[in-house]
């Protein structure tokens, strides 16, 4: 049998726990991050001859790095490489949810977007077309219940598929952060990329947006390694912090946000989410 190791990511209370449970049962062992409160769980399952190691991370609604359960969430991704992630959504929120799944995509790990609480969903009247919002993210989409378990083992079968596939064949999400901020991102990942990250290890596009969102981990890291690309990073940077301030009175981490919300909202409208609602009927 293959082996492969799984990730669970998401927001809180999206029903990760919920998903690891049905997949492990009683194949799991509870320990903590060294140093750290946050919580390790990690389980055995079986998804047809694989053999997953799977790792619920802590629930997060972003990858930045000012929370604990950010930073453990972030350093497990990147530095332990799952071969997949599943990425456990509220359907009934899908738009705040796909904040995470939007980062998730950009780092580059081989996501399957496990689409949960779709009873829930059904309730309130929702219909997702899960085909269009596959293909507009570039991620199988399975439709999930994880507390009676239905879609579950769909998901780990797909995750374990994905694992399966060469390492580095899935291009990192690329999203335009609009004219001031992509070429500023472009020569610096160019930048990074000559310096020797790569996808492989830490994508280079990657480590630009974190270096214009400020991001003190990455900043550190850059310099640990290369003190003299961070110092050139760092002008660039200034420079076009100030000019978003003069010219749009913002940040490049506020501008960042803007566009990842834009990305989302722009699929979201392209006939991904429908609302029925029962009193339309009445009129
Ligand atoms: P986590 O914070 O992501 O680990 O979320 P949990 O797995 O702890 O789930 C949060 C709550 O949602 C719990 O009360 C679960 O029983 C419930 N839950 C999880 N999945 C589903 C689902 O598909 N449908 C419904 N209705 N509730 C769910
Ligand atoms: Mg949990």
């Amino acid at each position: 049998t293959k082996a492969c190791a799984i990730a669970l990511a998401g927001n809180p209370n999206a029903g990760k726990t919920t998903v690891f449970n049905a997949l492990t049962g009683a194949r799991q062992h509870v320990g903590n991050y060294p140093g750290i409160t946050v919580e390790r769980k990690v389980g055995t399952a079986k998804a047809g001859d694989t053999e997953l190691r799977i790792t619920d991370l802590p629930g997060t609604y972003s990858l930045t790095a000012y929370s604990q359960e950010e930073l453990v969430a972030r350093r497990v991704l990147i530095e332990e490489k799952p071969d997949a992630v599943i990425n456990v959504v509220n359907a009934g929120v899908l738009e705040r949810n796909l904040y995470l799944t939007v980062q998730l995509l950009e780092i580059g790990v081989p996501l399957v977007v496990s689409l949960n609480m779709m009873d829930e969903a059904k309730r309130q009247g929702l219909t997702i077309n899960v085909k269009r919002l596959s293909e507009l993210l570039g991620a199988p989409v399975i439709e999930t219940v994880a507390r009676t378990g239905r879609g579950v083992e769909e998901t780990a079968l797909a995750a374990a598929r994905l694992a399966d596939k060469r390492k580095g064949e899935k291009l990192p999400l690329v999203i335009s952060y609009g004219p001031d901020l992509d070429p500023v991102i472009a020569e610096m990942a160019e930048m990074l990329g000559q310096a020797g990250f790569s996808d492989a290890d830490y994508a280079p596009r990657w480590l630009a947006i974190k270096y214009l969102e400020g991001d003190a981990e990455v900043m550190d890291m850059i310099r640990g390694r290369d003190q003299g690309l961070a110092e050139r990073l760092g002008q660039m940077a200034e420079r076009v912090a100030d000019h978003c301030q003069k010219t749009l009175g913002t940040y490049p981490e506020a501008l960042i946000a803007d566009y990842r919300y834009g990305f989302i909202s722009s699929i979201l409208k392209q006939d991904v989410v429908q609302l029925n609602r029962i009193d339309r009927v009445a009129l």
